[in-house]
């Protein structure tokens, strides 16, 4: 998607499914804003000496039901209007699955791969200390999004809790678990989408065992997907990262991937030499082409924009289970509907992530670290309940999915809003 695009993009889509269910006009004015956005440059001193400038954001988009909560992204690409965009899907995303929090996101303009560690402490350290005024445990809470990962998150809270002179671990979630962090929160995002989508293989009759599946994306997410698929049964056929992927009708051994992946810094090492190479019949492809592969079940679980007007007609899956934020543009959500394709949406399929999070604000604020079958126990009753609840909205009304989980969540925020008074309630008798 083009730079500037998204959030546009993301306020028709709003603006579209709010008004079919009927949602008050001023609550869909209150949300085709953020609320609030803080930029800054952050000087960060680099090895040889230079201070390099790293522009930064985070966007409070909407608190209604809560503080806001939200990932801070690493990565070149990174824009305003996405920061913007993606900040309004967690907004619906954690009302989808009944969290008490409303939406934010953060981001640097920053290519992680480049800098050494020392430069990334320091960048992750100059980040919480221009928006340590902005963020907190009661405010706005940020949690690991794409390149961020649990070691920046241990950083940041550091960094925040030297300025405030106290610890406040919940300030931050998906911290190391050495740190304050949860059991269960590195795999919450693939846990909740597996959770996801075998509640709808259930609905649909599918038989693991005769479902194929095509991941886009092998990070953090689409591994545990990926990962719990195959071990439930499902035949993982392809699997692509930011250089390209594999194919294999037999479907892969996602552990040993994931270890060569691990080793080699990229899936790229899988396909040439040694390793998995030998054991198993496998054919390059590119990201372009395992999206339009002949599969039952298309994970896409890198960035957003990935399928658009320009390809929708060559997709064949017939369900798409969306782990990332935003992978589909608005344009391909009609087409896709019309041709009886599924579309499991992103502010449900990867809630579990945020979800987790928040079992990590509250066990740092009850100071009462919980189990891992607890965690993963409630995870499931989360998700299950919110599938139900949208796949019911869904049946009831004739919509699509993401239709019914943008209802189902915009109802909530709406019921929020309202309870400060609208303009019928304040010109009633
Ligand atoms: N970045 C993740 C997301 O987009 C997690 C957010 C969180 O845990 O607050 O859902």
């Amino acid at each position: 998607m083009q730079a500037g695009n998204v959030f546009t993009d993301a306020i028709e889509r709003l603006v579209r499914i709010g008004q079919e269910a009927g949602i008050q006009p001023e609550v869909i004015d209150a949300l085709r804003q953020p609320k609030a956005t803080h930029s800054a440059a952050l000087p960060v001193r680099m090895d040889d000496g230079r201070t390099q400038y790293f522009q930064a954001y985070r966007c409070r988009y909407n608190d209604a039901i809560g503080p806001a909560k939200g990932g801070i992204r690493y990565h070149p690409g990174v824009t305003l209007e996405e920061v913007q965009a993606l900040a309004l899907w967690m907004t619906i995303k954690c009302s989808v699955v009944g969290l008490p929090y409303g939406g934010g996101k953060g981001g640097v303009i920053v290519d992680p791969k480049k800098l050494s560690r020392l430069e990334l402490e320091r960048l992750s350290r100059a980040y919480m200390r221009a928006m340590a005024d902005f963020v907190g445990p009661d405010i706005d809470i940020p949690a690991p999004d794409v390149y961020t990962n649990a070691r920046i998150m241990g950083w940041m809270a550091d960094e925040y809790q030297a300025i405030k002179r106290a610890k406040a671990p919940g300030v931050i979630t998906g911290k190391p678990v050495e740190l304050g962090g949860s059991l269960g929160r590195d795999e919450a995002t693939g846990r909740g989408a597996f959770v996801v989508i075998q509640a709808y293989a259930q609905r649909k009759g599918l038989d693991p065992t005769e479902t194929t599946v095509a991941v886009q994306g092998f990070g953090n997410a689409g591994y545990h997907v990926a990962r719990l698929l195959q071990g439930a049964g499902y035949r993982v056929v392809a699997v692509s990262d930011s250089k390209g992927g594999i194919y294999s009708a037999k479907g892969f051994d996602i552990d040993s991937l994931y270890h060569t992946k691990q080793e080699s810094r990229q899936l790229k090492g899988v396909y040439c030499e040694g390793g998995i190479c030998e054991l198993v019949d496998h054919q390059k492809i590119s990201n372009e082409e395992l999206l339009e592969l002949d599969v039952d079940i298309l994970v896409p679980a890198a960035l957003e924009g990935v399928i658009t007007s320009k390809n929708v007609d060559r997709i064949k899956a017939r369900t798409i289970a969306e782990v990332a934020n935003g992978p589909l543009e608005s344009a391909a959500d009609g087409p896709l509907h019309e041709r009886g394709i599924t579309v499991l949406p992103d502010v449900l399929t990867n809630a579990g992530g945020v979800t987790v999070s928040y079992f990590e604000w509250v066990q740092n604020r009850q100071g009462y670290p919980w189990t891992l079958d607890e965690v993963r126990g409630r995870l499931a009753d989360v998700m299950n309940a919110a599938f139900d609840a949208i796949w019911a909205y869904r049946e009831e009304h004739g919509v699509s999915t993401r239709a019914a989980a943008y209802a189902v969540s915009l109802k909530r925020i709406a019921n929020a809003i309202s309870m400060q008074g609208t303009q019928e309630y304040f010109n009633a008798d």
